[in-house]
């Protein structure tokens, strides 16, 4: 667990509970897969996010990180 998700985590609001209970009930394997395979088009390749979060929109749940190789910010969608 990342610095930024334990921070997250200590925000003790509903939305964040309910958002990180969508994200933990996805497996490992794929949780895994999704972080370390996000597209950076600034790295024009695919890469791990790091310093990640989770936020969620209606439909789905949002990976929200940086690039661990050049730190630019990324964003991933996973459908619900
Ligand atoms: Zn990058």
């Amino acid at each position: 667990m990342g610095e930024k998700e334990k921070d997250y985590l200590k925000d003790k609001t509903c939305k964040a509970n309910v958002v990180n209970l969508n994200w933990r009930r996805i497996p490992k394997e794929i949780r895994c897969e999704l972080i370390n395979e996000v597209y950076c088009g600034h790295c024009d390749d695919c890469v791990k996010i790091i310093k990640y979060y989770i936020d969620e929109s209606e439909y789905e749940l949002i990976l929200k990180g940086k690039c661990s190789i050049c730190g630019k910010d990324l964003e991933k969608t996973i459908e619900k």
